[in-house]
């Protein structure tokens, strides 16, 4: 009897360009889960790393990884003692599962503030990932979509960090006694603009730097936001926003360097969130006194952020809403690309003006 498979990109770990299409076998639906069809998966730095060797892990007992962990899926089929949940209808699962030893932080359901690290997270590590036709997974951890997002919903997941990061932000900042009004966000990748988008419909005047023209799709997005955008390769923030100083700032490059001139442009009582993992070892010579006076004698706040719990995602989806009336047809912009299946790699090219690559999975 032929093994139930579907098809699928799988890495092997640790080696180069060694993404390929693959039969795998279709997982078994049990109690408490969902079979679902892949509809799209997007792309992202996090995928150029796992096909470089640099990053990812397979399962327990496998030498493959299917990757992908930003997706939208349509339930196929519902398993036994699942309430709630029908054919037809859509989801996003949620990336990172909680650790074994079900940490203090994981029992309460912040698996993205683990505390022994030993979380396995879909299509990145221990876990496969969404670059299949169709996959089985615990209701549980599955975030429900309404069907009049299906054009943008790939996008619940980056969305669901920019909650966590600004979110959180925001909630810090309320230490000060004056709210918030002005915000820095450097980079305008994925992150970036859906951070400027989450900060403009929190009534924030956003600046949003990066290193392309103003006709840029990137710039432009920004600008429909309501957002200023700096080309800082032709005026740097420095001069562009001279005599400016920010209450909150997003780091979005994944520059480092970045960072510190970020920190330079915050204001008195100020935060700045970094969401970017930075590759590479740049030096700078910084005086590290002027640093600690400025943050101690301002009052400012350092945070870094990482994944989401399941509170951000639902507050993914209801952004997302709210975002297709505020802004009609801006959000799908965002993404620059779609491809089958065996394009992955296509899809993995670094473009200059491209925002989030997707690939379509299951054809319909
Ligand atoms: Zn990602
Ligand atoms: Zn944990």
């Amino acid at each position: 009897m032929d093994k139930q498979v579907c098809q699928a990109i799988v890495v092997t770990p640790g080696k180069k360009d060694s993404a390929r299409v693959q039969a795998v076998p279709i997982d078994e639906l049990g109690a408490g889960q969902l079979r679902l069809r892949v509809l799209e998966v997007g792309i992202c730095g996090t995928d150029h790393e796992i096909n470089e060797g640099l990053y990812g892990a397979p399962p327990k007992g496998l030498d493959y990884l299917i990757p992908g962990h930003e997706s939208l899926t349509e339930v196929m089929d519902v398993g036994r003692g699942v309430s709630g949940w029908m054919p037809g209808d859509l989801g996003v699962p949620i990336v990172r599962r909680p650790c074994p030893e079900m940490c203090p932080a994981c029992a309460r359901g912040r698996w993205d503030m683990c505390l022994t690290g030993n979380y396995r997270e879909r299509g990145i590590s221990g876990l496969q990932g969404m670059l299949r036709e169709q996959m089985v997974d615990d209701a549980d951890f599955v975030v429900r979509v309404p069907k009049t997002l299906r054009g943008c919903a790939v996008l619940v997941e980056p969305l669901s960090i920019v909650e966590k990061a600004v979110g959180e932000t925001l909630r810090l900042q309320r230490r000060s006694p004056v709210p918030p009004r002005t915000a820095l966000v450097t980079g305008a990748g994925p992150i970036g603009l859906l951070a400027t988008l989450l900060l403009r419909s929190r009534g924030m005047e956003v600046h949003v730097l990066d290193r392309l023209p103003k006709d840029s799709l990137k710039a432009k997005i920004a600008t429909a936001a309501g957002a200023t955008y700096i080309d800082d390769s032709k005026t740097p923030l420095e001069a562009a926003t001279k005599g400016l100083y920010f209450d909150i700032a997003v780091e979005a490059s994944g520059y480092a360097p970045l960072l510190f001139r970020a920190l330079a442009k915050l204001g008195r009582n100020a935060a700045l969130v970094l969401t970017g993992v930075t590759a590479g070892h740049h030096s700078l010579n910084i005086d590290v006194d002027l640093v600690n006076q400025e943050l101690v004698l301002e009052n400012q706040l350092l945070i870094g952020s990482v994944n989401a719990a399941r509170h951000h995602y639902t507050s993914a989806v209801a952004d997302l809403a709210r975002w297709k009336t505020r802004y009609p047809g801006l959000v799908p912009q965002l993404i620059t690309s779609r491809r089958p299946l065996e394009q992955f790699t296509d899809a993995l090219q670094k473009s200059e003006d491209g925002i989030k690559p997707v690939v379509g999975v299951a054809q319909r």
